[in-house]
């Protein structure tokens, strides 16, 4: 392997940058030249490419978002699309790609890797939905942002006794909302993977009132509803007044925390380590603080695994 190459693909997450420093840094490192892709695939298509340095990525491991863009692009999710990206690689002599992204970003690699392009998926999502590592880059800082909006929504909750309902992210996945809520002490959390129970909400809403519960916090997953829907179903179940928090993209930015950026520089250097190994199609990830990586295919097929047994315990904990 002579030359690399490094893009970052879909919705931007806190760590990428922290991700490509790594993958440019070890490949200079073992002698080889790393190239960056601009704009995701439709900076493929198009050749954006430019060689990077060890310059090229100082002063950005603590910034969020990516320095070499993101893009959606539509025209990679077709045959010729793709042939076009291949057609690029080879121009530039380059020999290998990292992917850093979602899994929409994975299905490009998967499909660079079927036309002979060997490609390394690195997970990199705020949603933390990727299979076969339990953290994607970005995860921690999003739910650190949004723990830190649950604790002041909390001052205000607390100050006019009221019902707060918060909306956060996680596309169709609840982590970010079992995590944040379990984390910021929230009475009740839903998330598209367990059932809604209307009738158990309203008990332990009227039960908390009774005991005389200054507020309450209600944390709902983008995939289940919206924050007005759930306050719409609620305000006909038991008939209380809400307030609705819609946090939106100051989850995805920020400055990545040191979990974050740790895992993206092992991440992406592991990486660039299996395509020296003359290998195509994985996808890295953590496993129990081990880095590990996977067939792309398989990571795909599988759904990422929710922690049922953690959102048990945020019930338990918030009687
Ligand atoms: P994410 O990677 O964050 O999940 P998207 O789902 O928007 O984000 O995917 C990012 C990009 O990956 C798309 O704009 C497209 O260029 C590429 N992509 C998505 N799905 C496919 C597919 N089935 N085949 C090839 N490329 C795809």
């Amino acid at each position: 392997m002579k030359r690399l190459g490094v893009l970052t693909s879909g919705g931007d997450a806190p760590g990428m940058n922290a991700a490509i420093r790594a993958v440019v840094r070890k490949s200079i490192y073992h002698g080889i030249e790393p190239y960056g892709i601009y704009q995701g695939y439709s900076g493929l298509i198009n050749g954006n490419i430019k060689k990077l340095e060890i310059g090229s990525v100082g002063d950005i491991i603590q910034r969020g978002g990516t320095v070499l863009r993101s893009a959606r692009c539509e025209e990679f999710k077709t045959r010729e699309g793709q042939l076009k990206g291949v057609e690029q690689l080879k121009k530039h002599q380059i020999d290998g790609l990292v992917v850093i992204g979602g899994d929409g970003s994975y299905q490009g690699a998967r499909a660079l890797t079927g036309h002979g392009f060997p490609c390394v998926g690195v997970p990199a999502t705020i949603d933390n939905d990727i299979s076969g590592t339990q953290f994607t880059i970005g995860f921690d800082t999003a739910l650190n942002t949004v723990l830190d909006a649950i604790d002041k929504i909390r001052d205000t909750a607390s100050s006019h006794e009221r019902t707060f309902i918060i909306e956060v992210m996680g596309r169709g996945a609840g982590d970010i909302a079992l995590w944040s809520g379990l984390a910021g002490g929230a009475e009740t959390i839903i998330v598209p993977e367990e059932k809604l129970d209307m009738n158990d909400i309203s008990d332990r809403l009227k039960k908390g009132q009774l005991r005389g519960k200054k507020h309450t916090i209600i944390i709902v997953a983008e995939g289940v509803m919206s924050g007005t829907e759930f306050a719409d179903k609620l305000k006909e179940a038991v008939d209380i007044e809400t307030r609705v928090s819609v946090l939106g993209h100051i989850q995805r930015g920020g400055t990545p925390t040191g979990f974050d950026r740790v895992l993206a520089s092992r991440l992406g250097a592991r990486a660039v380590e299996i395509l020296m190994e003359g290998k195509g199609g994985r996808a890295v990830g953590i496993m129990k603080d081990q880095i590990v990586d996977n067939d792309i295919s398989q990571i795909l097929d599988q759904p990422h695994s929710f922690q049922n047994e953690m959102f048990d315990l945020s019930k338990e904990l918030s009687i």
